[in-house]
């Protein structure tokens, strides 16, 4: 009878046994599947986007919010952007109050993982106490965003490190290529010469890199529309400084840069791309097809003979820098 009860005593041990192996190895199976699921990485804008992908590959799953041609400044967040973000392990924003709706947005959907503020470490602009948040307009800056990015991505899947690593690696190599490649051909052109109008102040950075002056009637964002008077201060300093080119951007209307390319009689160029991405079609639909497109376009009007390019096919619906006539 106790040998009866002994080994029915140990067939029940091997039964939970049994069960309980056959949980644990299901708990695991889950959390090996979870670790290689690619990773869910919410962006705010089109540039991040491209950056994320190109350094994510296959380990990625974007979902981004601000979309190509659009304003990020002013952007108005949907309710599916919160969702996006529930179901988000990373949230890569650019911060430097270029997304001043992200916070809220943030605190709103309840939002809990990781967040990345891109821009974290560059060498900032400022006028002030405001922040230049155009930061990636620089390839200096952007190698900052570009280790960011993928340390943030080797936090959520150690196990990619070196795959991970190795992307990176690539995509600094040919943003370095890029960089030596468009800095020769800025450097046929007089730094005198090197001036341009773009409708907001985008290209701080862009003209720190480049040595190229750019003067705008609108601030840092397109919030506060320019004035009466920023438009005729920017006059003035065409006709001082012999701008040689005006240049519309993607994401703002035309009209102000139009009217003051009519006052001053020069011709408009562009679109320049500043806080966007083309769409895919377009000329500027990753990080590097932008910083190309717009300095050839910038070589191109400032280079004595030749013609801005024209601007053609741009219809963006009007969100800002019109004059504001009060
Ligand atoms: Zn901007």
């Amino acid at each position: 009878m106790r040998l009866v009860s002994t080994l029915f005593k140990l067939f029940l041990l091997l039964v939970l046994l049994g069960a309980n192996d056959a949980r644990t190895s299901e708990l695991l199976t889950d959390k090996v599947v979870a670790r290689n699921a690619p990773i869910r990485v919410v962006t705010s804008f089109t540039i991040l986007e491209d950056l994320v992908n190109e350094l994510g590959g296959e380990f990625v799953n974007v979902v981004n919010l601000v979309g190509p041609d659009a304003d990020a400044h002013t952007y108005h967040p949907k309710p599916s952007d919160a969702i996006a973000l529930t179901q988000a392990d990373l949230v890569v924003f650019n911060g430097l109050a270029f997304e001043g709706w992200m916070s809220r947005l943030i605190e709103n959907s309840g939002y809990v993982n990781r967040q990345l503020i891109a821009s974290r470490g560059v060498d900032i602009i400022s006028h002030g106490d405001e922040p230049d948040p155009h930061a990636w307009q620089s390839f200096r800056n952007i190698r900052v965003y570009v280790r960011n990015i993928t340390r943030a991505l080797i936090a959520q899947r150690p196990q990619h490190a070196d795959a991970l690593k190795e992307r990176q690696q690539q995509y600094l190599n040919a943003l370095t290529a890029l960089e030596e490649q468009l800095l020769s051909q800025v450097s046929d052109i007089p730094i005198s010469n090197r001036v341009v109008v773009t409708s907001h102040d985008a290209f701080g950075y862009l003209g720190r890199d480049f040595q190229i002056r750019f003067l705008a009637p609108v601030g840092f964002s397109f919030e506060v529309d320019a004035t009466a008077a920023d438009v005729a201060s920017v006059i003035d300093q065409i006709r001082e400084q012999n701008v040689r080119a005006l240049f519309v951007e993607n994401i703002a209307s035309p009209r102000l840069i139009q009217r003051i390319a009519d006052d001053a009689g020069i011709a408009v160029g562009g679109p320049l791309y500043s806080d966007a991405l083309s769409e895919a079609q377009g000329p500027a639909s990753t990080y590097r097809e932008m910083m190309r497109y717009n300095v050839e376009s910038l070589v191109i009007a400032l280079t004595p003979g030749r013609q801005p390019l024209a601007t053609q096919g741009h219809d963006t619906s009007p969100q800002g820098g019109q004059v504001d006539a009060r």
